[in-house]
Order: C-alpha cells, then structure tokens, then sequence
C-alpha cells in the first residue's frame, strides 16, 4: 500500500496552496488505502514557529483531515519533526561526505558571484561549476589554514537524469541545469535539500505529490535517492508527481502572502470545510465533465492521480462561494443551525449576548439556509431579531422610503394591528394595504421590510415579521413614522 506524506513547514499562516496539496496526498492514500504521514519540516529555526505550527494542526483538524502517522498520533518512524531529527541529518551527512558522494565547498558568496558572472557574461550555465568537487588533502588544508569554512555539497551525476512525472509524463533534466548543491550549512545546519529526501527515505515514503514549485529539487532529491540506496539508508525512490500552480488574480501565480490565499480567511467567512475542500480539489482535478458539487468522501473514492490535470489552475473565489453555498444547502438542519454558533457572538454579531434568543434563531435558520453563501452571512440576515433597533442603513432607507412611504406604513400598520400573527395572514394584510395605495405587494413591502429590519434585502418578509412578534413590528414601524 502506498505511503504518502504532507509535509509543511510552520511558516507564517496556512494557505490554500498548502490545503490543495494535504488534501490531493491525503485523497490519495484513502483511496488507495495507503498510510499518511504528516511531517513538519521545521529546520528553519528563524522562519519557523510554535504558532504557526499551532495553526497548521487546527487547520488540518477542521478541515477533517486525519493522518496515520505524525504529531499527536506517533509512529514507527517517530519524532515527525524535524527540528528533533538533527541526529539523523548529521549522520546521513557524514555518511554521504565519507562516500565521496558530497564533499565540503570553501568558496565564499563573493567568489561564487563572480564566477557565476563571469559564465553569464560567456552565456554558460551559471550554476555551480564543480570548483571544490575534487580538492586534494594539501588544498583542503591550505583553505582550512586561511581559516575558511564550508558547507556540504552534494556531488551530482555528470549524465542527464529522468523520470515519469505522475502527472507531467516523461521528464529529462541535463546535468549543466542541475548542478551540485548544498545540503549542510556552514553552521553544521541540514538545509531541506537533505532532510526532505531523507525523511522520504527513512519514512518509506512511495509516492511525493507536491507542488510544481518542487520540480526543480526533483532531479536532486533522484540523485540523492540513488546514494542513499547505495548507502543501505533508503529502500527505493519514490514516485513523483507535481500538483499544478495555482493562479490567482491577473493570472498571477498565488502567493502565499495574497490575502485570498489565507485558510484563515475562509474560516472566519464561514466556509465549511466540505465546500472548501470541493472547489479546492477542482484545483487541478475533476470529478466528471459538469460536475462541481460532490462531497470529499466521493472524492476519495474517485481520486486517480492520473487524472490531475498539469496545466495551471485558476483560482476562482466566485465559483469558491457558489460551491460552498450549495454545501451549506445540503446541511440537515440542526447542522446549519449548530454551525451558525460563532457567527452569533461577539465579535461577530452586534447584538447584547443576553438579547439572543435561540428559539427565535431556529425558527428563522431554515429561511436562512437557503440564502446564505458563507456562514458569516447569517449575522446581518438576522440582527433585526436581536437588535434594539434595526441597524441604520441610509442607502437602504433613501431606496425603500419615497413619498407615500408613510401613508402606506400607517394604513399597513394599522391592519398588522388586527391580523392573526401567521406569516399567511401578515402577507394578506401588507397585501390589502398596498392595494389601498395602488401598489404592488413587491412594492407595499419595501417600506415595511426597511422599518423592521433595516434593510432592502433579507430574508422573506412575513416569517420574519411572524417570528419577531407583533409588538416590536409595529413599534419599528411607530419609529420609522416618529
Ligand atoms: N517543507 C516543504 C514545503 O513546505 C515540503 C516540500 C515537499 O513537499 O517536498 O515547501
């Protein structure tokens, strides 16, 4: 059985992008009911924190992922972060370097610059030209005597290096486009392009899907691979495949930094995980020509890495909001209902706590729930229950109220004040008032809907009235008149 990985590194808050790629490994090894190890490549002692690495749990539990081995599960291959691996990296470093399959570069940044410019200016590749590949003892010596330090590079292949993308085909790399690269600082710190592949090897991992962003440490971690074989530290390579760019606006590639890339974002909109998960998993990914709406649990059963699609993906919030609204659709309920909590809080819902009143809120939710297309939408749809007052809403007030506004909202307060209290017979009374003014029901409404709750749109009309009782409608419509 296949064992994947999602390996983040705890910088800075998680994105999109990040989820794309948890989801399509974690679909995956559902699927095939293979093993999901979640890694956190933490070496980065400066970009890394305990807060984002907080963050990256809690998104993955909401999101509803689980994992067969990682933090807070364990596993065979425990620690599964990296920052209490450093032991391992050493050793492999060690290993690697007495195999003469790395060894140690003294040139400095200036000395690299240069000679990198100088290839630019001779139109040769630019990468790093083997300088310290075969040092004898003396000039190892002689550059340890001036005092200089030196980081480990790993010696590549001189021949073209390929292999079967899962999701691109067939890939060649020439050897001049991949040149030696570090894998240890000069401070003794293991740089990713040794512990990921490492990992990968120690934790048995068979397959990597991750981001195009990756392909060019493919050929790399490949050569790598192959040393570790040699050196009984890893089985066999895994396979490859890279998930496609995500673009977002300007068909720019999505940043992490963009504000529409932030999982936090969709949180606190109220996106539900299922919705979020289904527009993401189209990143790339279909399920069925004409298909958009499907839960993740069709996705796992569907899900062939083959079928992953490598041109770009456009991010789409629009289609984004209309899946998840048809999510929230499908909610029971009692679901909806329990989901809304947050959203009717401080410090999202403007109303006194003790002003809420939970059997007003169910009684109005189900109308709510099939208008809503984020959860945090429910806020404005209901404060006119819970406010004192309706909210202010010039834009709304100068629409609804136009001359006659006043006559109409006397003669129909004047009929809510003798109507049953149903929805039916508060439509027939605003109905019946409108008809003494020649207007339309649409028309006799507008001014009754402002008064009561403050606004041109809403949910409809007369369960809102019946739900907010007969006193505070008509005492809004006295205020509107005041
Ligand atoms: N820690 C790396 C990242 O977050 C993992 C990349 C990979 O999947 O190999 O970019």
């Amino acid at each position: 059985a296949p064992r994947v990985r999602f390996c983040p590194s705890p910088t800075g808050n998680p994105h999109v992008g990040l989820v794309r790629t948890a989801l399509f490994n974690w679909a995956f090894a559902r699927h095939h009911g293979g093993t999901l190890v979640f890694r956190i490549e933490d070496t980065d002692a400066a970009r890394d924190s305990e807060e984002s690495y907080d963050q990256l749990l809690d998104s993955m539990r909401w999101l509803g992922f689980d994992w067969d081995e990682g933090p807070e599960v364990g596993g065979p291959h425990a620690p599964y972060r990296q920052s209490q691996r450093m032991d391992i990296y050493k050793d492999v470093a060690e290993k690697l370097l007495a195999g003469g399959y790395a060894y140690h570069c003294y040139c400095t940044t200036e000395e690299l610059d240069t000679r990198r410019e100088a290839a630019r200016a001779a139109g040769k590749p630019s990468g790093y030209d083997g300088h310290c590949r075969d040092l004898t003892a003396e000039q190892t010596a002689a550059y340890e005597a001036e005092g200089r330090t030196s980081i480990v590079r790993f010696r590549m292949p001189d021949e073209a290096l390929t292999f079967t993308d899962l999701v691109r085909g067939e890939l060649t790399f020439q050897p001049e486009n991949v040149p030696d690269y570090g894998i240890v600082r000069a401070n003794g710190a293991p740089l990713y392009t040794l512990v990921n592949p490492v990992d990968d090897a120690l934790m048995e991992i068979t397959h990597v899907l991750r981001g195009e962003d990756l392909l060019s440490s493919t050929p790399r971690q490949i050569a790598l691979y192959k040393a570790l074989i040699e050196l009984g530290i890893a089985k066999e390579t895994p396979v490859f495949g890279h998930l496609p760019y995500v673009m977002g606006e300007g068909n720019k590639k999505l940043s992490k930094r963009d504000p529409q890339a932030s999982l936090n974002l969709y949180r606190e909109r109220g996106f539900l995980p299922q919705g979020l998960l289904n527009y993401l998993s189209l990143l790339g990914w279909s399920i069925a020509e004409d298909r958009d709406i499907f839960s993740v649990e069709e996705m796992v059963a569907a899900f062939d890495i083959k079928d992953v699609n490598a041109n770009p993906a456009r991010f789409d919030l629009k289609k984004c909001e209309h899946i998840n609204a048809e999510h929230i659709r499908m909610l029971d309920v009692k679901t909806f209902t329990e989901s809304c909590g947050p959203w009717l809080k401080a410090p999202f819902a403007p109303w006194a706590p003790e002003a809420f009143d939970a059997a007003r809120f169910e009684a109005i939710a189900p109308y709510a729930q099939t208008r809503v297309t984020v959860l945090s939408d429910i806020t404005a749809n209901v404060d006119f229950l819970f406010l004192d007052e309706p909210v202010e809403d010039e834009a709304s007030w100068a629409k609804a109220m136009k001359e006659g506004s006043d006559a109409l909202l006397v003669t129909a307060r004047a009929k809510l004040i003798e109507s049953e209290w149903n929805a039916e017979a508060l439509k027939n009374a605003i109905l019946a008032a409108g008809e003494e003014h020649g207007l339309k029901l649409g028309k006799a409404q507008a001014p009754v809907r402002v008064a009561v709750t403050g606004r041109t749109i809403g949910l409809p009309l007369f369960e809102s009235l019946e739900i907010l009782g007969r006193e505070k409608t008509v005492a809004r419509i006295d205020a509107a008149l005041a």
